[in-house]
């Protein structure tokens, strides 16, 4: 049994949940984990689906099927994370900019900790002592990933402490006996060259004489995952291949046996949604000919935020004439989703696909010009399943408090 969904099915949930629609095929989030773990088998490497991507608990629950682990980049992720059944040991929380609060909740929880600051290592030295292994999140002052909103290794990004201070990063250690057992560093989201993960082993490795209890060697994610049809995703065998070869070869793993640890997100979720909408106007101007979809950057907010790609198919009209229209949403501000792209004659009424919105889709959704979030719909081995509800009036002002 094939386990793409057809354009065909895909109209008929668009007829049988409503439109706006996230549908996600499971089926694919599976074959992106076995992708990793038929790259990486025989080496010993722990994968961590970094969930801020996408949170929904079937989600959760399915990536915890599958044998993965999960990064989380708040206390409420952990939470989730515990909820949908992931034991503490297979939870990472690797934190940024964070209260010292949150770091004694996710200790207590006893889940896997990154720090990423000077002034909380200290905090979490005076708290802990020796008490409690912790991983540091470094910044390698690396330049990486898609563009520079993404990108968080650099010399000007908040993430991580910077390597420079290395000497004050080792006081704080030795002054409280810490007990540092993974260096970590993320240097953005999609990075197509994994030249750009052995340049971070390399940072790494430097830094290894320095910490004796070093057991993890923690990459991070942002593997790249095709956008366009004619693009290349990050090359996951030889990423396996180069990372593993850097880590024999290294002179300072010698005698240690290191686990490399990953966080994909994006790698994980992206290919297996898609979100579903209808043309609700035609409106043709001296420059362009608008087709404007009932969504916007409420729900798909990547084209706007970091000009990303989405490939976008008229699956109502797949084989009429192609023409040029720029796809647009119902939302008062300017939500280009894209511009004079080739599209299969459209009318009013046809369902827009856009393709590989199953990462930061739903999740960086909002009630913009308060409309409702779209519904989130599961498939898997050809069933499919309601998993969110779309929202209603009364979601709107559930918070607020009417004191007039
Ligand atoms: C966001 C994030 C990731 C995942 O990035 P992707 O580009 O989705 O793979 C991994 N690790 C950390 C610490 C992150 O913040």
């Amino acid at each position: 049994m094939s386990t793409s969904i057809s354009n065909q099915t895909l109209v008929h949930l668009a007829e049988k949940y409503g439109t706006p629609l996230y549908v996600y095929n499971f089926n694919t989030i599976e074959r992106q984990y076995k992708k990793l773990q038929s790259a990486f088998e025989g080496t010993n490497t722990r994968f961590f689906y970094a969930c801020k991507a996408l949170t929904n608990i079937n989600v959760l629950k399915y990536v915890k099927s599958l044998g993965a682990n999960i990064d989380c980049s708040s206390i409420n992720e952990v939470k989730l994370a515990l909820k949908a059944g992931f034991p503490a040991k297979r939870i990472l929380y690797t934190s940024n900019g964070i209260s010292f609060d949150e770091i004694e909740v996710a200790k207590e929880l006893g889940v896997y900790i990154n720090i990423d600051s000077l002034s909380n290592l200290r905090k979490f030295g005076e708290a802990f002592g020796d008490q409690y292994p912790v991983g540091l999140r470094l910044r390698p002052n690396i330049m990486a990933g898609g563009n520079l909103k993404i990108s968080t290794g650099h010399e000007n990004s908040k993430f991580g402490i910077p390597v420079d201070l290395l000497d004050d990063i080792l006081t704080i250690v030795k002054a409280y006996d810490i007990n540092v057992i993974d260096l970590h560093i993320h240097t953005g989201s999609e990075i197509k060259d994994v030249g750009v993960f052995v340049k971070g082993i390399e940072v790494l490795f430097d830094l290894l004489p320095h910490f004796p209890h070093v057991k993890v060697i923690d990459l991070g994610g942002g593997f790249k995952v095709p956008y366009k049809k004619d693009e290349q995703g990050t090359d996951i065998d030889l990423l396996a291949k180069e990372v593993f070869d850097a880590i024999k070869s290294h002179p300072n793993a010698l005698g240690r046996s290191l686990e490399v640890w990953f966080e994909p997100g994006k790698f994980l979720v992206s290919e297996c949604g898609t979100l579903l909408t209808k043309v609700n106007v035609l409106k043709k101007t001296k420059t362009t000919r608008f087709a404007a979809v009932n969504s916007g950057f409420n729900h798909l907010i990547r084209p706007m935020f970091y000009d990303a790609f989405h490939q976008i198919d008229n699956i109502s009209n797949e084989n009429g004439e192609v023409g040029n229209y720029s796809i647009v949403g119902n939302i008062c501000e300017t939500d280009t989703f894209a511009w004079e792209r080739p599209m299969n004659e459209i009318k009013e009424g046809d369902i827009l696909a856009f393709r590989n919105a199953g990462a930061y889709g739903f999740e960086m959704a909002s009630n913009f010009n308060s409309r409702y979030k779209p519904a989130e719909v599961m498939v898997l081995n050809g069933n499919d399943a309601l998993i969110r509800e779309r929202d209603q009036f009364a979601d709107l002002f559930r918070k607020q408090i009417e004191v007039l």
